[in-house]
């Protein structure tokens, strides 16, 4: 498939259209920002790393009767995907308190949740990225509530898929953010990425970070942490 002009560059991936109307290429990129912007830096490595990981983890999950946006990988930083209208929502699933929820509630992170919780940001950089609770997601049309219901269910389940994938990694999965997009018949489907990105992955030995908080509290070994990930996955999938 034939990479045509650069739709879109975002903070972490390029987006490019192709011929197929309803297909898009998905380029990795080794930038990393935290704190809606404000710190920015390379992993090196990391564009390939997530690219593999996501796609390992979508073809997982549809084997578990999730729908993704996920075809097939093209190259070590690319991929080709369905071409989704993105639900305008960050989708967060969190199993223990960390990052924001702990700062938020003021509750020390790792502290376990009897059952998995869900939050929604309004997906929106100029906003902040503000949180959303059902009745707003409804006064602003950004899902209908079968839509929305769809998108819960989903989550949902892939934590549930995810958790004990993880485990098998000896790596216990804190909380992660998923994305979801319609297709043009309007089915829902995850789309974006799940990855160090956009996870909070700690070693279940020893609690060590193996994500993205390595980058954004300078924690150094960053691009180790998302090697020892990878390989780890490699060798239960
Ligand atoms: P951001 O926009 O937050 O800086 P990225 O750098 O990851 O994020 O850019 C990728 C963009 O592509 C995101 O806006 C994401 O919502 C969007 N996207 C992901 N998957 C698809 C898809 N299958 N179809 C259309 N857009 C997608
Ligand atoms: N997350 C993400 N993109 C965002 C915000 C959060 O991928 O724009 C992920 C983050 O990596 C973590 C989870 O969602 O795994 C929960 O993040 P949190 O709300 O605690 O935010 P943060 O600590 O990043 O402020």
């Amino acid at each position: 498939m034939l990479k045509l002009e650069q739709l879109y560059e975002g903070k972490a991936k390029k987006v490019y259209r192709t011929e197929n109307p309803e297909l898009l290429i998905i380029s990795y990129k080794d930038d990393a920002t935290a704190f809606n912007g404000q710190k920015k830096g390379t992993i090196y490595g990391k564009g390939v790393i997530n690219n593999k990981m996501s796609n390992m983890l979508m073809k997982y999950l549809e084997k578990q009767n999730i729908p993704t946006h996920f075809v097939e990988e093209l190259n070590d930083r690319e991929s080709l995907v369905k071409k989704v209208s993105i639900v305008p929502l960050e989708v967060i699933v969190r199993n223990i308190a960390a990052g924001s929820f702990s700062k938020r509630y003021g509750i020390e992170e790792g502290i376990v949740f009897d059952s998995p919780t869900i939050e929604f940001s309004y997906k929106n950089d100029a906003l902040g990225d503000p949180l959303l609770n059902d009745y707003h997601i409804h006064a602003l049309k950004i899902a209908s509530e079968e839509e929305l219901e769809t998108i819960k269910k989903y989550s949902f389940g892939i934590n549930r898929c995810l958790k004990e994938l993880w485990s098998k990694c000896n790596i216990t999965l804190v909380d992660f953010k998923l994305e979801f997009g319609r297709l043009s018949d309007g089915t829902i489907v995850l789309a974006d990425e799940i990855s160090p990105d956009t996870s909070r992955l700690w070693d279940s030995a020893t609690g060590k970070k193996l994500d993205k908080d390595r980058f954004r509290r300078d924690l150094g070994d960053v691009e180790a942490a998302y090697d020892e990930v990878m390989a780890r996955l490699n060798k239960i999938i």
